[in-house]
């Protein structure tokens, strides 16, 4: 478990696998493997952190394969077509929201 506390606020932050940035929690949506695959915002097992509202961040994260790494998950293009899907649904918060 690793859970990094930033030292000016205390606060709890994250590290996004795909930039790579450090923020709060609140600003980063948490992906995690159960046994039907790729979830969001769902609590338990291992997770991963990627900015909210940022496509570029999941495409960084999916390509160089650190999602998985995060994730504990051997896997490969399915695991990522799969989680790919799981935020083109609009789940992912990106694509809801944007219609006002
Ligand atoms: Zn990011």
């Amino acid at each position: 478990m690793t859970r990094a506390r930033s030292e000016r606020t205390g606060a709890v932050v994250r590290t996004c696998v795909g930039c790579r940035r450090r923020k709060g929690p609140g600003e980063l949506m948490r992906v995690s493997f159960g046994e039907e695959g790729p979830r969001l915002e769902v609590r338990g097992g291992r997770g991963a952190w990627i900015c909210r509202e940022s496509p570029e961040c999941l495409e960084m994260a999916l390509r160089s394969k650190r999602i998985l790494k995060a994730l504990r998950v051997a896997g490969g293009e399915g695991e990522i077509e799969a989680i790919r899907r799981l935020f083109d649904t609009g789940a992912g918060g990106w694509q809801s929201g944007r219609d006002g």
